[in-house]
């Protein structure tokens, strides 16, 4: 079976960033955000049962989910989070493994947000983690999503602390110079997961 590098960490760490350097270099990389909009289109099973649980009107004037509206419903409360998880997250899990076994290559990359939060550690190989202190990631974030700091911070209290994360990884990449270092340190990890996987 193919080796899985789950690749993590917080809100605006730079996951994209660094997933797409290792694409650079010929790594397959999997994307549990784009698994899950997959999911929720038009027909799709996962829809029916978002429909089923918050109801039609979490659907827009198009019939496509309404992401925004179901993001503020279950930011708003715990049980209907639960509820959209158990929806998505078995499937999410299982679409990602799925894809993973067609691959040829030595390893693969897995972008997970909330891997150390959904616990499945035990389905991956090893755990990288990018990390950023919090006042570079608040700044990223500020400048790319242009989210008020109370916004920020609602979202920073939803995930896991840093120092949770840390603990977890197998693999840490300090993201908090420039491009070219962060190009540098996952050449190193590149390296590392080829002979890991062999
Ligand atoms: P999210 O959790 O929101 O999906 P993410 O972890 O995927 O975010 P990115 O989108 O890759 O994070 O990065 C956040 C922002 O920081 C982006 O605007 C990106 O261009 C910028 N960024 C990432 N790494 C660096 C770096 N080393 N130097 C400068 N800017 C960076």
């Amino acid at each position: 079976p193919i080796y899985k590098v789950g690749l993590t960490g917080g809100i605006g760490s730079g996951k994209s960033t660094a997933a797409q350097i290792f694409a650079e270099l010929g790594v397959p990389v999997i994307d549990t955000d784009t698994i899950a909009r997959e999911l929720v289109e038009p027909g799709q099973p996962a829809l029916a049962e978002i429909i089923t649980t918050f109801g039609e009107e979490i659907l827009n004037a198009q019939g496509m989910l309404d992401r925004a509206r179901l993001r503020r419903l279950v930011f708003a409360n715990e049980t209907l989070k639960a509820r959209l998880e158990a929806i998505l997250h078995p499937r999410i899990l299982q679409e990602m493994h799925h894809r993973a076994t067609q691959l040829t290559t030595p390893y693969c990359i897995l972008i997970i947000p909330l891997l150390i939060e959904t616990a499945q550690e035990g389905s991956i190989d090893r755990i990288l983690v990018i990390d950023v202190p919090e006042a570079i990631q608040r700044h990223r974030v500020k400048a790319r999503d242009q989210l008020s700091d109370e916004e920020i911070d609602a979202i920073l209290r939803t995930q896991c602390p840093r120092a949770v994360r840390l603990a977890a990884a197998d693999d840490i990449i300090v993201n908090d110079t420039d491009l070219a270092t962060l190009h540098r340190q996952i050449e190193r990890c590149h390296q590392k997961y080829l002979s890991l996987a062999s």
